[in-house]
């Protein structure tokens, strides 16, 4: 199927993005790499009378490593996350969960931005903005705005995102110190949306005792989880002491609106999302007491 007809718009600055925004309200909707709503267009399952692409504007495709904080463009592709070898570094999370987005021809149109601001609950970037407390940075003609990862998705593709406004950038914090990371996912065929999915981070102090940890659940819930029950449970433990089995376990028992559709029921995953917390943890783990 083809689009309804639409009219193009091609801004080359933030400025006159967020100004056909705020001119065209609800009938203009943001266009970055076109992998989701290109294909909702082309379905007819969203229609929209004006695009704006901000593929062209300047400034927004940016990869700025600090000394305490990463910040990505909006319009960063998926690929250039995977391949760089300081964002490597810096925030092991987003390269790691990378490879599992889709096919590289989707990675190489694909942007961080859009899949923040599309919100699939089954996305691995908006579960690893959750699970670090990324900040995500919005602007429109009338203002601008930070918001904690936490609080912008709202639920199934949704976020607190008003129609006039661009995602501009998300900040993640670099973790110091003897850090371990992983991703664990379950799909039907490589580069399928994850049934389920985990990511975990778990940061080490003296003996060995967790310091910081952050878990995130993906393609189990309404929106991507950040599991915070866990932190009183492992945070200053032994890190030998924390049986993943018994956090996957925690994670899992923790949320209330498990999706269930044709992929699988609610129980199953519950159950999958379960094991891949208890993955993730074990293997992020084993990095840190290694490092
Ligand atoms: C076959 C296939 C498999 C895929 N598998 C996966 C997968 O396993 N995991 C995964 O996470 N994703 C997957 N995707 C989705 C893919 O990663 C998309 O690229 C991503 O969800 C959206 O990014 P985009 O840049 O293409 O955004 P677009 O499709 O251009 O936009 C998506 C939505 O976000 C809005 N938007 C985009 N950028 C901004 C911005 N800066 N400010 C405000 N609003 C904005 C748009 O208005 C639109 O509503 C898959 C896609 C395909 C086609």
């Amino acid at each position: 199927m083809k689009p309804a007809a639409f009219t193009y718009h091609a801004p080359a600055s933030v400025d006159e993005a967020l100004d056909v925004l705020a001119e065209l309200g609800d009938d203009a909707k943001v266009l970055a790499g076109g992998q989701s709503l290109v294909p909702m267009l082309s379905m007819r399952l969203a229609v929209f009378a004006h695009l704006v692409d901000i593929g062209r504007v300047a400034g927004l495709s940016t990869l700025d490593v600090g000394g305490r904080h990463v910040t990505v463009g909006a319009t960063t592709v998926d690929s250039r996350i995977e391949r760089d070898a300081e964002l490597s570094g810096a925030v092991p999370l987003l390269t790691r969960v990378t490879p599992y987005i889709g096919h590289l021809a989707i990675r190489n149109r694909g942007t961080l931005g859009g899949s923040i601001a599309h919100a699939d609950p089954a996305g691995e970037y908006p579960a690893v903005a959750v699970a670090l407390d990324a900040e995500i940075r919005l602007r429109s003609a009338r203002a601008e705005r930070r918001v904690g990862a936490s609080d912008f998705f709202t639920g199934l593709w949704s976020t607190v995102m008003e129609p006039d406004e661009i995602l501009v950038d998300v900040t993640f914090p670099r973790w110091d110190g003897r850090c371990g990371f992983a991703v664990r996912e379950h799909a039907r065929r490589h580069g399928d949306f994850a049934i389920a999915g985990a990511v975990a981070g778990v940061s080490l102090g003296e003996g060995d005792r967790v310091e910081r940890a952050a878990v995130g659940m993906f393609g189990v819930s309404s929106t991507p989880v950040r599991v915070r029950q866990l932190d009183a449970e492992v945070i200053g433990r032994p890190a030998r002491e924390c049986d993943p089995e018994q956090i996957g376990a925690l994670a899992a028992s923790g949320i209330h609106d498990v999706v269930s559709d044709m992929s699988g029921s609610a129980s199953y995953r519950r159950r999958v999302g379960a094991a891949m917390v208890s993955r993730a943890w074990a293997a992020a783990l084993e990095e840190a007491i290694s490092a």
